[in-house]
């Protein structure tokens, strides 16, 4: 095998297993964010369910008020239209008439913002039970991402230790000039550092290199680097890709087949 076949190999190995390394990453990355939304989702809603339920505490005692407001003016009718039995002085029954009259009146009013506080309340009654339902659900999912969270970093932080050790040895591998070029990639990239080329296009950036490059590449003479995004690339047809990869994924997770990740496009 050339020398600069086998330091490719070497660096896709490696590539291989920076690639796991950026994936949990970025999952130990989005968890506390995922559960920081949703948080922000229950306190939305929870201020909401609060409001409702303030409202509905608003509109009981305002209904209880008028409740005693017409309890107590009723007996006051009452009163007075037994006292105006025994009224013998015309003007006086006549007073008492109108005060009877006024009073029957207010209580009509009355009545009729009870009707009103009613239905109101009934309203906010079902507004409530709708919330209520959806505060419940978010509540549960927010409880279980958050106590699942920590089991879950910590699992990932594992996972990344394991990782680190095969990296420290897979980068043991590769001679440190050819190294040391990829980590200076790698620090100034988005994963990943070294990619194939298919049909004369940079499976990195998607973009076609130039001919006199590609010729180039195919002799196997250096390793090069894409014009366009600076990766290192490779010709495709130098290695059985999908046997390559799964050589490297052999160690630790045989079902994965790499080759899903955005190459099709
Ligand atoms: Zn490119």
């Amino acid at each position: 095998m050339s020398l600069y076949k086998k330091q490719i190999e070497q660096l896709v190995a490696l590539q291989q297993i920076d690639h796991e390394i950026f994936g949990i990453r970025q999952e130990i990355k989005k968890l506390p964010e995922e559960v920081a939304d949703m948080e922000k989702q229950f306190s939305v809603i929870d201020a909401e369910r609060n409001r409702i339920a303030d409202k509905m505490e608003y509109l009981t005692s305002q209904e209880k008020r008028v409740n005693s407001d017409i309890e107590h003016d009723s007996r006051r009718i009452e009163e007075s239209k037994n006292r105006m039995m025994q009224v013998e002085n015309t003007r006086e029954y006549h007073a008492m008439i109108r005060e009877v009259d006024n009073m029957e009146r207010t209580n009509r009013t009355r009545e009729e913002e009870k009707m009103i506080l009613m239905e109101e309340i009934q309203r906010q009654q079902d507004l409530f039970a709708d919330v209520d339902a959806r505060y419940n659900q978010v509540k549960a999912e927010y409880d279980l991402k958050s106590e699942s969270m920590q089991s879950r970093l910590d699992e990932l932080n594992a996972e990344l230790d394991k990782l680190m050790e095969r990296r420290a040895a897979s980068a043991m591998e590769v001679p440190p000039p050819v190294l040391s070029r990829y980590e200076f990639i790698r620090e100034r990239l988005e994963n990943p550092v070294i990619v194939p080329v298919a049909s004369c296009v940079c499976k990195g950036c998607n973009i076609a290199i130039p001919p006199q490059i590609f010729i180039e590449l195919q002799k196997i003479q250096q390793i090069l680097s894409c014009p366009n995004c600076q990766r290192l690339i490779y010709w495709e047809e130098h290695f059985d890709a999908v046997n390559f990869y799964s050589r490297q994924k052999a160690v630790e997770q045989p079902e994965l087949d790499p080759e899903d990740d955005d190459e099709e496009e």
